[in-house]
């Protein structure tokens, strides 16, 4: 493992699944002629593949290209994440980069459009799920999987891309891709489904390349990326419209559902503002926070739809006017409950775990049943509680909700 690799792997990273492994079962020599042939032959395939969004006025022959050499990196691969992934990868989005830090339940084949019945039977991690399903969608773009939990160590690196999206289902996630974002002048753009619910905001922030007051030459290093296309003027930000996080009465997929048709109208709609960015006309893009209720009409008999401007930031925003970058800066960070799931992810653990080895420590357990491992990560259950660990120490504890309870589990088991 290289320098650079390994330091990856500390941030929670892992760099090797990029390529898929059993690809290097039966490589024969490739020739000159074989590999001019084999470009001729992709390019034939992608002028067919492409001919249709071509034709359309938006994209053109031009759009196309620039879609091929444009990088996204898409937070979540769930619900609204597969959806997503899907429509760029078919639109030949050139390097898509996922993140994902959970596994394939067979409840989540209802809606997660890419991953089937042999994923959840394997409880494979849904990044690596989704990189192999769009790799038979589409050969020619590249797909990156980090099965990973975003935090403020590993952003930087994982969010290194021309647009970042949201397909996320927590607040916390979204703050820190905000504050990195905003940062870093990226755009990036919100999407959230719940019940028949549909929402989704372009962000636009001022642009890099502007020195803040105080900022580090490191930061300011940082801050560059590939998108070289023209820049609309700067929208609200999330924190502008939320300073702080929807509590109360806030539904979840756990208390109210989830349609699939709700999250691929937001997938829809998202993917459709990232190829107007990616074909460099940020000029088209809405700005505005836009929802509908795909299931009750209003009075009228219309759909209930409802849409506020986001077209100026907001003055004393924390964020983009004071920038002051709290969730980057790692403040408070909380175990999270995950959606869905009454469970508990324990992550502030970033220490590799050799999963062979715990698993036949486990196995002489008596209290311990059904461990079993992927390669990718490992499960095993106690009691009435399931836990599934990954390789960098992260774990999901499924069974609770009390973090004191899932943080004894960790300790008991993995040691603290
Ligand atoms: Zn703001």
């Amino acid at each position: 493992m290289s320098a650079s690799s390994s330091a990856l792997g500390m941030l929670g990273v892992n760099p090797n699944l990029d390529s898929d492994p059993s690809a290097n079962a039966a490589i024969k020599p490739e020739t000159a002629g074989d590999k001019a042939r084999s470009a001729l032959d992709a390019a034939i395939w992608d002028r067919e593949r492409y001919s249709r969004q071509v034709l359309f006025p938006g994209v053109g022959e031009a759009g196309q290209q620039l879609l091929g050499h444009a990088h996204v990196a898409i937070v979540g691969v769930g619900a609204t994440g597969a959806a997503t992934a899907g429509l760029l990868a078919r639109a030949g989005v050139g390097h898509l980069t996922l993140i994902d830090r959970d596994f394939v339940e067979p409840s989540n084949l209802q809606r997660q459009t890419l991953f089937d019945e042999e994923d959840a039977l394997a409880a494979l991690p849904k990044a690596e799920a989704a990189r192999r399903h769009l790799a038979r969608i589409n050969s020619s773009i590249h797909v990156t999987a980090h099965i990973a939990d975003l935090a403020p160590q590993n952003a930087p690196q994982l969010l290194a891309a021309d647009l970042v999206l949201d397909c996320t289902d927590n607040f916390e996630t979204r703050y820190l891709i905000n504050d990195l974002c905003v940062r870093d002048g990226r755009p990036w753009i919100y999407a959230a489904a719940v019940g028949a619910y549909a929402a989704t905001m372009n962000i636009l922030p001022k642009p890099a390349g502007e020195a803040q007051p105080g900022e580090a030459e490191a930061d300011t290093a940082r801050r560059q990326y590939e998108y070289r296309g023209p820049t609309a003027d700067p929208t609200a930000c999330l924190a502008c419209i939320f300073p702080s996080a929807p509590s109360g009465n806030l539904e979840t997929c756990d208390t109210a559902g989830i349609l699939s048709t709700a999250v691929n109208l937001a997938a829809s709609i998202q993917a459709t503002e990232a190829l107007k960015y990616l074909t460099h006309q940020p000029h088209l893009m809405r700005r505005s926070l836009v929802s509908f209720d795909l299931w009750t009409p209003n009075a009228q008999g219309t759909l209930a739809r409802s849409e506020i401007s986001t077209g100026n930031p907001r003055t004393g925003c924390e964020v983009c006017d004071q920038r002051n970058f709290r969730a980057l800066s790692g403040e408070q960070r909380p175990h999270i409950t995950l959606c869905g799931r009454n469970s508990v992810q324990i992550h502030q653990h970033q220490h590799p775990i050799d999963l062979a080895a715990l698993k036949s420590r486990l196995e002489r357990l008596e209290e311990v049943r059904n461990a079993r491992a992927n390669g990718l990560l490992l499960r095993f259950t106690y009691s009435i509680y399931t836990l599934t660990v990954f390789p960098d120490g992260r774990a999901l504890v499924q069974g609770t909700t009390d973090v004191g309870l899932a943080r004894s589990l960790y300790a008991r088991f993995l040691g603290s």
